[in-house]
């Protein structure tokens, strides 16, 4: 399984040899090419979204 901290959460990338970002929005790493791209802003609503619907962890 790959380790999500390691992963771009746009691209799913391989990151761990990079330097990587935290966007603020998920909390998830992001890969410089990824980091302000219309991509990223996509991602983000659709991570954002399966949170709001499998919401059963309640630890945010
Ligand atoms: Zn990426």
């Amino acid at each position: 399984m790959e380790n999500i901290k390691n992963t771009c959460f746009v691209c799913k990338k391989d990151i761990s040899s990079e330097t990587s970002s935290v966007n603020p929005v998920v909390n998830m790493p992001v890969c410089s090419g990824c980091k302000g791209s219309e991509q990223e802003k996509a991602e983000e609503k659709i991570v954002l979204d399966s949170l709001a619907d499998g919401f059963v962890c309640g630890c945010i």
